[in-house]
């Protein structure tokens, strides 16, 4: 079992004891709040060409793109965290550090992600979100059909909700989430606490969906999860 330390207890170590950052440390924090800055810049640039669009006549792809897209990644985090919940641990290559050991952690203590500041908690996800709406951003000007309006619409969507997933998660944990969260909670725009906490009571096997929450009950309710796990074991 690989051994590590997490990165809340890290950056309470480091405070109490005034150890400096690594070089690597640093890299690694420079690297995940360029993303956030990247990803708050780019997201209103390419939202312009999804404005755009509307007034060029789409608004029609448009419209159905945007509740697509946001519960198309609220799906993506439901596979992703079904995914490293089930399969692998903290010593599997490349995915166990990066991603399987922060969702054991979370099982073992749930609350512990609200000590983590907003880039260690916002960080990684902007880094993907960056890199696709920097994509997006060419590729945005390029649009000459409602098809492809759409396409667009439904992925920037899914950057801009997928970007703050680990932020949502987190309200659904603190004791008293900001105001803005419970606006968003009540809106059913983020994660309610309720229901998430299934998640959380043995055997963890539903409420994978840690965006939004919409897709939950559907596919709680189809049985995906269990359905994908015995078609796993069969082929392997
Ligand atoms: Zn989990
Ligand atoms: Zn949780």
């Amino acid at each position: 079992m690989t051994r590590f330390t997490p990165a809340w207890r890290w950056r309470q170590t480091n405070r109490r004891l005034s150890v400096p950052m690594t070089r690597s440390q640093q890299l690694r924090r420079t690297v995940l709040a360029s993303s956030i800055v990247l990803t708050i810049i780019l997201a209103p640039w390419v939202g312009l060409s999804v404005a755009r669009f509307v007034t060029e006549g789409w608004w029609l792809p448009v419209l159905i793109a945007l509740p697509l897209g946001v519960a198309a990644i609220d799906f993506v985090t439901g596979i992703v965290h079904w995914a490293c919940d089930r399969f692998g641990d903290a010593s599997t290559p490349v995915v166990g550090p990066l991603l399987i050991r922060a969702f054991r952690e979370h099982h073992v203590d749930p609350s512990k992600m609200v000590d983590h500041d907003w880039i260690e908690t916002n960080g990684e996800p902007c880094v993907l979100t960056a890199l696709a709406l920097a994509a997006l951003a060419v590729l945005a000007s390029e649009v000459q059909s409602g098809l492809s309006a759409a396409a667009v619409t439904l992925v920037w969507t899914m950057a801009i909700v997928g970007a703050w997933a680990n932020q949502v998660h987190k309200w659904t944990h603190m004791s008293r989430a900001p105001r803005l969260a419970r606006f968003l909670q009540r809106a059913r725009l983020a994660l309610r606490p309720n229901e998430h906490a299934c998640h959380h009571r043995a055997p963890h096997d539903s409420g994978y969906c840690i965006s939004t929450g919409w897709m939950n009950p559907l596919l709680d309710g189809l049985g995906l999860w269990s359905w994908l796990e015995r078609s796993l074991r069969r082929t392997t």
